[in-house]
């Protein structure tokens, strides 16, 4: 008998996402825009921290917890740890800095190793701080072809000026898993 009860927290559908590449890209700023709609300009923390939001996914409501990693990621057991829990992955770089998306290779072999029984992860690439064009060190051919030879979505993001910043922080790693909430 339906007793009109909605939903607590609890009975939510949970996903998991988390939040990877190298220091300084912007993973907690993309994190604490999505999370606070503002641009933290100086949040270093010395750990990985885990937020959680509601949010109306393909018309249901579902809970996106997000955890933004921090560094501890080059101690392999505890990067693996965290690898093993993600759902959806956001491959975070910064189009300003060509080092950043070269890391995005082995952060993914990474994943694919802890991961590798299962052929389909929900991954994003996102390319964060659009709003520095001018200092554009990643061509988007480059960020394309990587893409294509991933068979991954690519987006770009400013946790400053927020653009794209919901669209990558839940909509598009589950654009894989439920095809119909959008194209990029
Ligand atoms: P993390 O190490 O990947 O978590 O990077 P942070 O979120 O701490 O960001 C590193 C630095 O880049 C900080 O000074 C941020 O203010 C800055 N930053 C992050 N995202 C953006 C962005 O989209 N645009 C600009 N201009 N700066 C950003
Ligand atoms: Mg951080």
């Amino acid at each position: 008998m339906a007793t009109g009860k909605s939903k607590n927290q609890s009975s939510l559908v949970l996903h998991k996402v988390i939040m990877v590449g190298s220091g300084g890209v912007g993973k907690s700023a993309l994190t604490l825009q999505f999370m606070y709609d503002e641009f933290v300009e100086d949040y270093e923390p010395t750990k990985a921290d885990s937020y959680r939001k509601k949010v109306v996914l393909d018309g249901e409501e579902v809970q996106i917890d997000i955890l933004d990693t921090a560094g501890q990621e080059d101690y392999a057991a505890i990067r693996d740890n965290y690898f093993r829990s993600g759902e959806g992955f956001l491959l975070v770089f910064s189009i300003t800095e060509h080092e950043s998306f070269t890391a995005t290779s082995e952060f993914r072999e990474q994943i694919m190793r802890v991961k590798a029984e299962n052929d389909t992860i929900p991954l994003l690439v996102v390319g964060n701080k659009s709003d520095l064009e001018d200092r554009r060190q990643v061509s988007l051919d480059e960020i394309r072809a990587k893409a294509e030879e991933w068979g991954v979505q690519y987006v770009e993001t400013s946790a400053k000026t927020r653009a794209n910043v919901d669209k990558a922080t839940w909509k598009s790693p589950w654009v894989a898993m439920a095809p119909g909430l959008g194209q990029y």
